[in-house]
């Protein structure tokens, strides 16, 4: 059963690209859930334009109490706040996209991380990728989700200099940790990485994070203390110049969707049968679907508070 379930994991992930989720569309529905208060129906002006079109051209987050709403690719935030572009132990990195807004339990999060990653040799802290736009929401470029203000981006790079300018910060690349297609880690790859992702899947306000599969099976054969953190690393595609942090949905927000749990286990046996089909890939499946297009996301598509979201100053 492992390979119809990764040729169906790839299938998902050319459709929602980094970060999409290892169960996609399995949620938590939530269909009790209170509703804030919203509009009863969306201004004609705004019914006509891509969701990522009012998203993205966002420049500030709304003044309103820090709620997500939705699911982490069908969903916005509310009261988002700005990672500081650089702190004692970070370094917020492509500033000019705009992205270093989150959640203020990411933001927490986050801050808390680097201080972890600052112990670590060669490390003074972390740089941190995409957070979410102001207003959360779906992107004019890149990913599927990040849209609740409860995923990130860290790089892999080590993050030696706290003092990169915003032009540097346009310029310098991460690392890349793989080998083989994501079969294997290659010599980037050091224990401070371990030791940073186990830190971030210990975290109870953790729900998952996305890393290539060969990085997930060396952290596996690495850990000879409790696995139990392990099971929150999920092998996904991409995710070799950073890995991706998903927060569970904070308590009492109401309107945010949780994906249902990652399986029982350490899921070490599920990444390396990842890593036997980078390395002997099964025949294509003859009666496999084809992808269905993916329709642009409208304001309709998400959350009935996301129009006040984007309306709220
Ligand atoms: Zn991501």
């Amino acid at each position: 059963m492992i390979r119809p379930i990764a040729t169906l994991a790839l299938a998902a992930a050319l459709l929602t690209g980094c970060g999409g989720s290892d169960a996609p569309g399995a949620r938590n529905a939530n269909p009790g859930a209170p509703e804030a208060a919203a509009p009863a129906a969306i201004p004609a002006v705004l019914s006509t334009r891509s969701a990522k079109q009012l998203f993205g051209t966002e420049a500030r987050a709304s003044s309103q109490a820090s709620r997500p709403y939705g699911s982490y690719a069908k969903g916005c935030a509310a009261g988002n706040v700005q990672l500081p572009e650089t702190g004692p132990t970070w370094q917020a990195m492509r500033l000019s996209r705009n992205r270093n807004w989150g959640q203020p339990v990411m933001i927490d999060f986050l801050e808390d991380l680097s201080r972890v990653a600052a112990r670590q040799p060669g490390w003074n802290g972390l740089y941190i990728g995409d957070i979410s736009q102001p207003k959360g929401g779906p992107m004019l470029t890149g990913h599927a989700s990040h849209q609740i203000g409860l995923d990130a981006d860290v790089w892999m790079r080590p993050t030696d200099r706290l003092n990169l300018s915003a032009s540097e910060r346009e310029s310098i690349s991460s690392v890349s940790l793989r080998r083989a297609n994501g079969a294997y880690t290659n010599d980037n790859w050091s224990r401070a990485h371990h030791e940073i992702m186990k830190a971030a899947a210990s975290d109870p306000r953790v729900a998952r994070i996305f890393v290539f599969p060969g990085a997930k099976v060396r952290m596996c054969n690495e850990e000879t203390g409790n696995r139990d953190w392990l099971r929150k690393i999920r092998p996904w595609y991409g995710h070799h110049y950073h890995f991706h942090v998903r927060l569970a949905c904070p308590p009492g927000a109401s309107g945010c969707v949780d994906q249902a749990p990652p399986p029982p286990g350490d899921g070490c046996a599920d990444a390396q049968a990842w890593v036997n089909n980078i390395l002997n890939p099964p025949p294509p499946d003859p009666n496999a679907p084809p992808p269905k297009p993916k329709r642009e996301l409208t304001l309709a598509d998400l959350p009935a508070q996301c129009t006040s979201v984007l309306s709220a100053r």
